[in-house]
Parts: C-alpha cells; structure tokens; sequence
C-alpha cells in the first residue's frame, strides 16, 4: 500500500504484517518506510482479544526473565525504576524484542550518551553498565513497567 511520507510528503510503503507469538496470540506489525527521505516508522497492534491490558509488570531476576518477549507500541512508556529508566512513547517507534533486547537497548543509549563524559556523569553511567551486566548475569533483579493506554503493549514470559 502506498501511504504519503509525513515527514518530506513523498510517496512512502506501508505494510502489514502478520506475527505469531507462540501461546500469546497474532500481533500485526505496520511498517511505513519512505525511499525519498529515508523516514521509517513502526507500531504493533495486538489480535487476540482478552490480552489488551493497559499496565504490565515483570520483575525480572533470573537469566530466564530475560527471553521473556517485550511488545511494546509507539504509545507505550516504558519504565525501570532500578535503572532510573524512563522512556517516553514516541509516534512511529515501536518494537518486538526480548527484556534482554531492552537492556542492550538502554546499555547503547548510555554508551552513545556519557561517552564524552567525565568525573561524576561518568562513574554514574559506569555504575549503571555494571548493574545492567548484573541483570544480564542473573545477578541483580529489576522491575519492567509497561504502560501503554491502547493496550497494545505486552510482556509475555517464556514458554
Ligand atoms: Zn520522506
């Protein structure tokens, strides 16, 4: 489907896409890319009825925590309090991944963003790179909070 880009109104691709997530339910994925100005968005809209919960929690302290699978819409707010993580939802950015896939997510923001740091900032972020290394081992638990008013977010645990 053709859909006009937002951004620079050229002729963009819209597509569907079915996705399965086993003992979860059909999510379908919505991809509008623009081969003008290379613009890119993506949300997910759950299909199965009965799983549209506004509000997620997951504590997650074990290494299986981490492929439990994180669907996450661009109205979502995505929130670690352990972390002091607090990601906004954003139009046109939405994803499918795992909880590690979150983290490896936060680790490259922090990476991207005390890089040129030094002193204070920069024992903080560090400080915050080893816990997540923590999390990731196993070692050290965390709370992922999922706030998405269409309910078209999820944290589904592994099978
Ligand atoms: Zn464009």
């Amino acid at each position: 489907m053709k859909e006009r880009c937002p951004v620079c109104g050229a002729e963009g691709k819209l597509e569907f896409k079915p996705y399965n997530i086993p003992y979860f339910g059909d999510i379908m994925l919505f991809t509008l890319s623009c081969p003008s100005c290379g613009y890119h968005s993506s949300d997910v809209l759950l299909l199965s009825s009965g799983r549209n919960k506004k509000r997620h929690e997951l504590l997650v302290s074990s290494v299986e925590d981490l492929s439990s699978t994180v669907v996450r819409s661009s109205y979502a707010r995505i929130e670690i309090p352990e972390l002091g993580v607090n990601v906004e939802p954003r139009r046109g950015e939405s994803f499918i991944t795992t909880v590690e896939g979150v983290l490896i997510r936060v680790e490259r923001v922090v990476k991207m963003l005390w890089r040129n740091e030094e002193g204070e900032k920069r024992e903080r972020a560090e400080r915050l790179l080893q816990r997540i290394a923590e999390i990731k081992a196993g070692k050290a638990s965390m709370r992922l909070i999922i706030e998405d008013p269409t309910g078209n977010s999820a944290i589904i645990p592994p099978q």
